[in-house]
């Protein structure tokens, strides 16, 4: 699928304002260090200065070099001057970049204080990189598209460090440990080991969190990551499939779905389940698989309860290709409700 005009129009001004804010930081981050060491606010005012009369000085010599008392021969000489001037250039602007650094450093402030901050400093904020989608760009566009709201609600405050072992004894928290454990791995070893996940236990154990978790990681590293619950996916997919006139739309959908860096599946066995659901689940897993892209999927169903609703070749597909973790333990959302909410 791709962006109206309008939808892209308000991600390209979001940039701006992203681009705006920085740079009204920046300037107030300058502010603030001038005041506090007038020494910095010279060098910082003599630098085009210097530079002005570095490229003056370059200029003068290579007129000078190819003018007529140099003839011919000095031609060969020429490149070395430049080489020169070059390096004595470079050396300037170390020397000045290494006092900035030192001024700041030593009147407490960081060292990079006075660097532009970017969101995304890939793209520097602008969505592409030379005439390439920015990743950054392409999470957006998904954002747009599949409305990712649950995943960025619940991504805010989701972080591997944040997951409590509390809510586990004995052998589930030896489950969580290890469910912890492989998905950290999946995301350390993201770009190199081709992996799928399939995290399956009782209600309320904390599977969705890993999955979020584990997406915002990716998304942090740059890859794409596109979320659904399973009601919700196989919604769409029946929308876009048995509604007339979207077949470009369902293509579109559908590349995105197959190709995109990690899909995440949540809550697979609470959609209505029926042939076209199972036969799309197969097709999508295969189609993924095929393509070397990742898939976590989460769910209350037993390897067993999997087979039962859809099909032999799912189950086959799955527990030929996934890392399987078992989570178990009790509700962890009912253990919040009865400590207080921060118990
Ligand atoms: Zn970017």
């Amino acid at each position: 699928m791709s962006l109206n005009k309008d939808q892209y129009d308000n991600i390209m001004a979001d940039y701006a304002r992203i681009r705006d804010r920085h740079r009204r930081e920046l300037e107030k981050r300058r502010t603030q260090a001038y005041a506090r060491i007038p020494a910095l606010q010279k060098l910082e005012e003599q630098t085009p200065a210097l530079a002005v009369d570095q490229l003056r000085r370059r200029l003068r010599s290579s007129a000078g070099s190819s003018g007529p008392g140099n003839g011919a021969g000095s031609i060969p000489g020429a490149p070395a001057d430049r080489k020169d001037q070059k390096t004595s250039f470079r050396e300037t602007a170390a020397q000045i970049t290494a006092r900035r650094i030192r001024l700041l450093t030593e009147n407490g402030f960081p060292a990079d204080y006075l660097e532009m901050k970017w969101d995304c400093p890939d793209c520097r904020d602008t969505g592409y990189i030379g005439r390439e989608k920015c990743h950054c760009l392409k999470q957006r566009e998904i954002s747009v598209l599949y409305n990712q709201s649950r995943l960025e609600t619940l991504a805010a405050g989701a972080d591997f460090s944040l997951l409590s072992e509390k809510y586990y004894t004995g052998e589930d928290l030896d489950r969580f440990r290890n469910a912890l454990r492989v998905c950290r791995i999946f995301v350390e070893q993201f770009d190199t080991v081709h992996r799928n996940l399939y995290l399956y236990g009782t209600v309320g154990t904390g599977k969705t969190m890993l999955s979020v978790c584990t997406a915002k990681a990716l998304i942090e590293k740059g890859r794409s990551v596109l979320y659904f619950s399973a009601a919700s996916l196989f919604d769409r997919l029946a929308d876009c499939t048995f509604s007339s006139g979207s077949r470009d739309g369902l293509r579109g959908f559908l590349d995105d779905l197959y190709t995109c860096d990690l899909l995440i599946i949540d809550d697979l066995g609470t959609e209505f389940t029926n042939a076209f659901v199972a036969s799309q689940l197969f097709t999508c897993i295969s189609e993924r698989e095929l393509n070397r892209h990742s898939t976590i999927i989460s769910t209350n169903l037993s390897l067993r309860e999997l087979q039962a609703r859809y099909s032999d070749r799912v189950f086959s597909r799955i527990t030929s290709t996934y890392e399987i973790c078992k989570i178990t333990g009790k509700d962890i959302r009912l253990q919040r409700r009865r400590r207080g909410r921060y118990g």
